[in-house]
């Protein structure tokens, strides 16, 4: 009998564990269930924001004109490159044509179940304490609550992404504001904000490149972050400052006790876990934005027949992912034995604490940045598995370096790789 997978998403990560559950020639048989009635999740773009046609919340936070800020090289799944002759910074459109070659090229697409929400997930009361937990899934199409239905798996990838529910963080005053107020979920173009004073709260990846973005249309920019102040190369138009203590009708008051007139506030603050379709008796919980009890930001320690794709921030996705799921597969037919429950919540305490003494804030818990690397190579040493790439590291850590000094221009630039480790710039 085959081993029965539900995928919950058919974004990149759900997408990846259709291609190589179905290439186990019958090993696994496995569904994904996606709620929209497109493949790609956050590379879907559409122009809409709040609510759907469906009524169903908005799940894609991509903007119209967001350029990739990895370079195509190395941002491909293993063994299936983006096409040549595109460039190596690339459009939504891009990306998303690429999912649909994916699922075309392996085969997935009668796999997936789109229009298809998946509602709650729970484990399956018989097999609790068996040591193999199944999973009693339910879900329904989209307008047809009646068409509910629960079948029962023996795995489940979640894989809805974690990039849609808007982090708001609590800022005295800004009922008071009388100008627009936006979460960077829900920006989608620079016009929004033609001829307007704008501050950006947060200067991480998303503030950065949408201050980039908006720059040509805004009057003024205000990138406000309590950060080192960014050593690169800004727009014209883009003054740094501090963070924001306070707002007014039409100002803000900064930490240094500046205040700053403005008629829009974009809230570039990241986003929230949300998995509302596991039921409590999954035993997941979101603390401070850290998802427990998971091993290695993936498997369930408790009933590690559940795993997370795709958890981690800061990193080179598509890889990662890659050898998450395969890890993942050889972990649920048993070709790989993990650590008893206790060594790996033991392992993941390590990893916690390590990182609140490093100085990391609480909600850095899935962090990777340089971390990754390490990381990865350890999925692929326990599982047996190719190793990624070295120019993944290489490109990867070059574009992050050229980034950090050139954020208006290093995406007209152009790599080729020559080898496994090594490539060229053009
Ligand atoms: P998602 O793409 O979010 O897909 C999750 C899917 O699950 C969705 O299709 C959703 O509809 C579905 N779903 C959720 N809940 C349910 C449910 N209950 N029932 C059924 N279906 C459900 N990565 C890069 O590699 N390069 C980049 O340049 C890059 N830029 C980015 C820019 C932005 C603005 C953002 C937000 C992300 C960017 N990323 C980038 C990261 C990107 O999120 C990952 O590359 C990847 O697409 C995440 O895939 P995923 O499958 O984990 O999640």
């Amino acid at each position: 009998m085959p081993t029965k997978v539900a995928v919950i998403g058919a974004g990149a990560a759900g997408i990846c564990v259709l291609r190589h559950a179905l290439a186990s020639e019958g090993v696994f048989e496995a569904t994904a269930f996606e709620k929209s009635n497109k493949l790609g999740g956050t590379w879907v773009y559409t122009d809409k924001t709040e609510t759907d046609e469906n009524g169903l919340s908005i799940h894609s936070s991509m903007y119209k004109n967001l350029r990739t800020n990895i370079p195509k090289e190395v941002m491909n799944f293993p063994g299936f490159p983006f096409k040549t002759d595109l460039p190596s910074f690339l459009s939504h459109e891009n990306v998303a044509e690429y999912l649909e070659d994916y699922v075309d090229h392996y085969g997935l697409r009668d796999h997936i179940q789109f229009e298809t929400v998946v509602d709650s997930v729970r484990p399956s009361p018989e097999s609790v304490g068996s040591g193999k937990v199944k999973w009693e899934v339910t879900y329904h199409k989209v307008g047809q609550p009646s068409s509910a239905q629960t079948n029962v798996y023996d795995g489940i990838f979640v894989c809805s992404g974690h990039y849609s529910d808007p982090l708001m963080p609590k800022m005295k005053g800004l009922e008071n504001f009388e100008g627009k107020i936006l979460h960077s979920h829900n920006y989608r173009s620079p016009e929004e904000f033609r001829d307007l004073r704008v501050v950006i709260l947060g200067a991480a990846a998303s503030g950065q490149d949408i201050c980039v973005d908006m720059s040509p249309e805004a009057k003024r920019i205000y990138l406000s972050h309590n950060k080192t102040p960014l050593s690169t190369a800004i727009p014209d138009n883009v003054e740094q400052v501090d963070g924001i203590v306070e707002v007014y009708k039409d100002s803000v008051r900064l930490s240094n006790g500046q205040e700053i007139e403005c008629d829009a506030i974009l809230f570039c603050t990241g986003y929230l876990y949300n998995f509302n379709f596991l039921e409590p008796e999954c035993g997941v919980k979101i603390e401070e934005s850290r998802i427990v009890p998971l091993y290695k930001h993936l498997v369930h320690t408790t009933y590690p027949t559940m795993f997370f794709i795709g958890m981690c921030k800061t990193i080179c996705p598509f890889p990662q992912f890659d050898a998450q799921i395969q890890f993942s597969l050889k972990v649920l037919d048993g070709r790989l034995v993990l650590p008893s429950k206790l060594e790996m919540d033991e392992e993941t305490e390590t990893d916690y604490k390590t990182r609140l003494e490093r100085g990391l804030p609480h909600r850095h818990a899935h962090l990777m940045g340089p971390r990754q690397w390490e990381y990865n190579s350890q999925l692929t040493t326990m599982a047996g598995l190719e190793p990624i790439s070295p120019n993944v590291q290489l490109l990867y850590e070059h574009v992050h370096a050229i980034r950090v000094k050139q954020l208006t221009t290093y995406k007209r630039l152009n790599f080729r790789l020559t080898g496994p480790d090594t490539f060229e710039q053009y």
